[in-house]
């Protein structure tokens, strides 16, 4: 099969389709014992009204490129574009009114709430950086977001320890409502959060993108993770992408080993089927972002390594219409008539 690739997954003729639009981006920190590449060199586009999720283990660069992709850090390389404009050349002004658009919900509703300030002036500060409401209508609009995101509108008045995890990250979730946000980065937003409270915040999320319109790019370290909320899925290996697909096709039909064994290692809920699958476990730990393995990052825990994979990085390619991956065994020019048919 002809394989395409591309500097960019995102093809001229499906432009618009994109909100946010990723191109070659790259952010490095410079240590005192060296350069980490935590980002390094990723694409991708996010349709609108969408859930892009991206999943990886920690330290594999997915919740700073979250990051990067709002700007709340500065890109080493590579563009942002949303709604065509690139995010990382605006002046502060422009910033400002983009900062509307692009908001993000956090990891830990513990740590990202101020403990001193009350639900109104968490969800009010909001409101008042871009002079959205005012006095009486000012309150109301909290009360209505309260309202919007499953909490009491009388409980404006209390301080973020009067509630739960799951009612602290609603007032997250409120909170970055409160701009009325086209585009939503959500790191991770139910890791912190009992297993039972998990698929109400899902839930939650799910419906607020049907009301709303948002667009999310909705980061998480499992695959069980974005499985109900994502449309389009991401699979991210030290500061690169290994392979985007559909949801259901990725679930379906994974390409790359990496993305195989994170499969694998999801329990199935039948105990037949969970007893008779094979389960792919990974050797060895994630190498340093500082010092990574030569060609193909993945190759020091990968079952399928090859000679070429430590000499050659592989290329993201278009493998299968809008199925994307990084890996020799797809690369006819590597492989030659070895190639695997997807
Ligand atoms: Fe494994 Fe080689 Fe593919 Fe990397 S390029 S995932 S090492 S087979």
């Amino acid at each position: 099969m002809a394989v395409k690739s591309f500097d960019s997954p995102v093809r001229n003729e499906s432009d618009q389709e994109y909100l946010v639009e990723v191109k070659n981006l790259k952010k490095y920190f410079q240590t005192g014992s060296g350069v980490v590449k935590a980002v390094n060199n990723v694409s991708f586009g996010i349709k609108r009204g969408e859930t892009l999720g991206v999943v990886g283990e920690s330290g594999c660069g997915k919740s700073t490129m979250g990051r990067t992709v709002l700007r709340l850090y500065d890109a080493t390389e590579g563009q942002v574009l949303f709604e065509g404009k690139d995010v990382h050349k605006l002046g502060q002004r422009d910033l400002k009114k983009m900062r509307r658009d692009m908001q993000m919900i956090f990891q830990d509703p513990y740590a990202s709430l101020n403990p001193r300030m009350t639900v109104e002036d968490i969800i009010g500060e909001a409101l008042d950086l871009h002079n959205l409401a005012s006095g009486k209508k000012r309150r109301e609009r909290i009360q209505d977001l309260l309202r919007l995101v499953g909490l009491k509108p009388e409980h404006i008045n209390r301080f973020p320890h009067e509630f739960s995890g799951g009612q602290r990250q609603r007032i997250g979730i409120a909170r970055a409502l409160a701009v009325e946000p086209k585009f939503i980065v959500c790191d991770e937003p139910i890791s912190a959060l009992d297993v039972s409270i998990q698929a109400q915040v899902v839930n939650l999320l799910k419906d607020l993108q049907r009301e709303m319109g948002l667009t999310y790019l909705f980061i998480a370290h499992d695959l069980a993770m974005v499985k109900h909320i994502s449309d389009r899925v991401a699979v991210m290996y030290l500061g690169k992408m290994a392979e985007l697909a559909s949801s259901e096709e990725l679930y379906e039909r994974p390409l790359h080993p990496y993305t195989q064994a994170l499969l694998s290692a999801i329990p199935i809920p039948d105990p037949e089927v969970e007893r008779t699958r094979e389960r792919i476990v990974l050797e060895g730990d994630v190498p340093s972002p500082m010092n990574p393995p030569s060609g193909c990052h993945f190759r020091t825990r990968c079952p399928h390594a090859m000679e070429s994979c430590a000499k050659i990085e592989p290329v993201w390619q278009e493998v299968l219409p809008e199925h994307f991956v990084a890996c020799h065994l797809y690369n006819q020019e590597i492989m030659g008539d070895k190639v695997l048919r997807p």
